[in-house]
C-alpha cells in the first residue's frame, strides 16, 4: 500500500502540524529525513493541510478569546434535540451541491453569500490565565530545542501563550505554513472511485468560496474540543429563554469575575470542572459540583479536587417558573445564578458519513463524546476497514506532541509503502484486547502514563519510516517522573482555590 497525495484535515493544531512535518520528511524509499532537512525525493507528492482558523495553534490559538454561542441559539434549544451534533451544528444553508462544484479547484471556485446563522464552533475553549495541565516536555516536539519559556511558579506547566508560541515556532522553523491553506474549512469528505473527495469552504472578505479537491488518503487531526456536548435536560430550553446567560457551556467560560458573589453549579466532574472551579471558588458566593456521584473521576488526584467542593447528583430538570433545579436525587437547588455545563464535546465529525468513521456511544449518553471509542481502530491511529483514513491526536495520554509524532510517523511509514500493517484479524485482536484492558469503551483511547512506552510507543514504532528517531528521545526519565506534575497540579489547584494565588494573577 502506498499513497501519494495526502490531505490533513485540521492542520493548525498539535496533531496537524506533526502530520505535515512528518509527511514532508519521508523519502520515496521510506527513509525518514528528520534532522537532515526535507525529503529531496519525497514519498508524498502532494501534502495539503486544511485549517479553518486564520493561523496555527489549534485550541491554543485563542484568536482574541472570541467565544462561540454560549449555549447555542434559542431555536436550536427549542428543537429539544440539541444533544445531537447535527442539530447543534446544522449544515451551511447555502452549501452548493457536489454537482455544482464539478471542475472547481483552489483557483476556480463557486462563490456564495455567507450564512449568518451558520454555527461553525471554531472558537477556542482556552481562556485568559489558563495554564497547561501536562508538563512542558510533553508539549514540545522531540525535534525542538528546549525553550526558555517556563515560569517558576507554574513549573512544570506552561502558560497557554507559551504553548501557542511553541507551535508557531515549530511551524515557522520548518516552513510548514506553505503546506497549509488557512481559513479553509473541510465541510464534507467522501470517497469516489477510490479517491477522497473533499468539499472546502473558504472564508474570505464577506463571502464564502467553495471548491472540491481529490486526495489518495486523509489524516483526521481535527481535535476533539470544538462542538460542545449539551446534555438533553428537561426544562433547559425554557429556562434559558427566561434567564438568558444563566446557563453556559464551559467552552465559553472566560472570566471568574463574571461569577463574583454568584451561586454557581458546575455540571461535570472532570478536568474542566476542576480548572474552572479553582478560579470560581475564591470569588463566587458558592460553587457546587453536580455529577454522577456513583462514579469516581479518572484519577485519585482528580477525585480529591472534585471532592473538595460540595458535590450533588446530576441535574434532572430545570424549573423555570420557580427558578429551581431538580437533581437526580430528588433534591432541589434554589437561587442558583449560573450553571456551567462542563459536559465535554462531540467527537463525531459531521464531515464524514456515519459508516466511514463509526463511534461507540458511552453508556448513559445518547451522543458520541470525547469519551467515545472510534470503532475499527488500530493503535488509536489506523482505520482497520479503510487504511486510507487515519487519526492523529486521538490517543489520550498526557504527552500531546509526542503522541502526535508517533501516530504521524507510523502513518508516514505505512503510507509511503515502507511498513506494512498486520492482517485485519490481528488489528481487530488488538482492538478487542484494548477494550478489555481499558475496562470497556470509555477509556479505550487512554493509555497509562507509566506503561505507555510498552503499550503504545514500542508497538507503534514498528511502522515508522526507516531511521525515524524515537519521539520520546532521551526524555524517558521525564515521562517516568509524571508524579511530579500531578503533585504540582494539585498544589496549584489548592493555591488558586484557597486564594493563595490571586485568580487574576498573570504569570
Ligand atoms: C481548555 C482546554 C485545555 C486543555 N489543556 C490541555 C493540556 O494542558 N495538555 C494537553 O496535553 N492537552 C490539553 N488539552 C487538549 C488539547 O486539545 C490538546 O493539547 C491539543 O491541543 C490537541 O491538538 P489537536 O491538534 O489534536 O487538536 P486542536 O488543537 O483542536 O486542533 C485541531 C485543528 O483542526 C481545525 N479544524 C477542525 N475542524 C476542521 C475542519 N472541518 N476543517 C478545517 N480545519 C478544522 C481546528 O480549527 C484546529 O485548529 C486541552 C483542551 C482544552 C479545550
Amino acid at each position: 500500500m502506498a499513497f501519494k497525495e495526502i490531505a490533513v484535515i485540521g492542520a493548525g493544531g498539535i496533531a496537524g502540524l506533526a502530520s505535515i512535518f512528518e509527511l514532508l520528511h519521508v523519502d520515496n524509499n521510506g527513509t525518514s529525513t528528520i534532522g537532515k532537512g526535507r525529503a529531496q525525493d519525497p514519498a508524498f507528492t502532494k501534502i495539503v493541510g486544511f485549517e479553518q482558523k486564520g493561523d496555527v495553534g489549534g485550541v491554543w490559538n485563542v484568536e482574541g478569546y472570541k467565544t462561540d454561542s454560549e449555549l447555542s441559539s434559542q431555536d436550536i434549544l427549542d428543537t429539544e434535540h440539541y444533544n445531537d451534533v447535527n442539530t447543534l451544528r446544522p449544515k451551511h444553508k447555502l452549501q452548493p451541491s457536489f454537482d455544482k462544484l464539478i471542475n472547481t479547484s483552489v483557483d476556480n471556485w463557486v462563490e456564495t453569500e455567507k450564512d449568518e446563522s451558520y454555527l461553525q464552533w471554531k472558537g477556542s475553549a482556552v481562556y485568559p490565565r489558563l495554564y497547561t495541565n501536562t508538563p512542558e516536555f510533553s508539549l514540545r516536539y522531540s525535534t525542538m530545542e528546549k525553550a526558555n519559556d517556563r515560569v517558576k511558579d507554574l513549573d512544570p506547566f506552561l502558560t497557554h501563550q507559551a504553548l501557542h508560541q511553541r507551535l508557531q515556532t515549530f511551524a515557522d522553523q520548518n516552513d510548514l505554513k506553505q503546506n497549509i491553506r488557512f481559513n479553509s474549512e473541510v465541510v464534507k469528505a467522501d470517497k469516489i472511485d477510490g479517491k477522497w473527495r473533499l468539499l472546502i469552504r473558504v472564508e474570505k472578505d464577506a463571502k464564502d468560496y467553495w471548491y472540491t479537491e481529490f486526495f489518495d488518503a486523509v489524516i483526521v487531526s481535527q481535535g476533539f474540543f470544538s462542538v460542545p456536548f449539551i446534555p438533553l435536560i428537561k426544562g433547559l430550553s425554557e429556562y434559558n429563554k427566561r434567564y438568558p446567560g444563566a446557563i453556559l457551556h464551559s467552552k465559553s467560560y472566560r472570566d471568574p469575575q463574571r461569577f463574583k458573589d454568584k451561586k454557581v453549579v458546575i455540571l461535570g466532574g472532570n478536568i474542566s470542572t476542576i480548572d474552572i472551579g479553582q478560579y470560581l471558588a475564591p470569588v463566587a458566593k458558592e460553587v457546587i459540583i453536580s455529577r454522577n456521584t456513583s462514579k469516581s473521576a479518572p484519577a485519585p488526584w482528580m477525585d480529591r479536587c472534585v471532592q473538595s467542593f460540595p458535590n450533588v447528583s446530576r441535574i434532572k430538570e430545570f424549573l423555570p417558573d420557580t427558578k429551581e433545579i431538580v437533581l437526580q436525587s430528588g433534591h432541589r437547588l434554589q437561587n442558583v445564578d449560573n450553571v456551567i455545563l462542563a459536559t465535554g464535546y462531540h467527537v463525531k465529525s459531521p464531515i464524514f458519513d456515519d459508516d466511514v468513521l463509526e463511534y461507540s456511544i458511552p453508556s448513559g449518553q445518547d451522543s458520541a463524546t470525547s469519551r467515545s471509542r472510534a470503532r475499527n481502530n488500530y493503535l488509536h491511529t489506523f482505520n482497520i476497514e479503510d487504511p486510507s483514513i487515519a487519526f492523529v491526536g486521538r490517543l489520550v495520554v498526557q504527552a500531546a506532541c509526542r503522541n502526535a509524532e508517533a501516530e504521524a510517523a507510523a502513518i508516514a511509514g505505512v503510507w509511503s509503502g515502507y511498513s506494512k500493517l498486520p492482517s485485519k484479524e490481528e488489528q481487530y485482536e488488538w482492538e478487542l484486547q484494548k477494550i478489555i484492558s481499558a475496562g470497556g469503551e470509555e477509556y479505550f483511547h487512554w493509555e497509562d502514563f507509566y506503561t505507555v512506552k510498552e503499550t503504545f510507543y514500542d508497538v507503534i514504532k514498528q511502522y515508522y519510516p526507516k531511521d525515524r528517531p524515537d519521539p520520546i528521545g532521551n526524555e524517558l526519565d521525564d515521562f517516568k517522573d509524571y508524579e511530579y506534575s500531578l503533585n504540582s497540579f494539585e498544589r496549584l489547584f489548592n493555591d488558586f482555590k484557597n486564594g493563595k494565588i490571586e485568580v487574576d494573577h498573570e504569570f
